[in-house]
């Protein structure tokens, strides 16, 4: 059996990474969840340079629910955009909001070994950074079928 290991690179400059969580933070402000009121923002980074936010939206049928990532994916994939670098995910929690399952199987489908910077709201706390394929790595996809 071969498993693939993951990939250790360094992670982007600070700058880029800041004005991506940033872009998270704004977009949590938008977040729709009356219910959690735990809101969530996601900046998805597209190898093109253009950025497609997403906050996370709920209904009162709690499974319809959308994470801020997969709000982000959609909207991008939807606009046409195929290739991605890097998402920032912003939630206020005292542990860094990594992606729930089904938004990992989401972002590695459409794509791939970003990077995941994890952050929270206001200046507090530290980016918290990893690759997709060390949040999930042994992934489900394409190559499967
Ligand atoms: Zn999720």
């Amino acid at each position: 059996m071969t498993t693939t290991r993951p990939r250790k690179r360094r992670p982007p400059a600070a700058g880029p990474i800041a004005a991506l969580v940033a872009l998270a933070r704004d977009a949590r402000e938008n977040a729709h969840a009356p219910y959690s009121r735990f809101k969530v923002g996601a900046a998805l980074l597209a190898a093109s340079g253009e950025i497609v936010t997403g906050c996370n939206i709920e209904n009162a049928s709690y499974g319809l629910t959308l994470c801020a990532e997969r709000v982000a994916v959609f909207k991008a994939v939807s606009e046409g955009f195929r290739e991605f670098e890097a998402i920032a995910v912003v939630a206020d929690s005292p542990r860094p909001t990594a992606p729930c399952g089904p938004c990992r199987q989401i972002l590695w489908e459409f794509c791939g070994d970003i990077w995941v910077h994890m952050s929270r709201p206001g200046r507090r706390g530290k980016t918290t950074s990893y690759r997709m394929s060390e949040l999930l790595p042994v992934p489900f996809d394409g190559r499967n079928l």
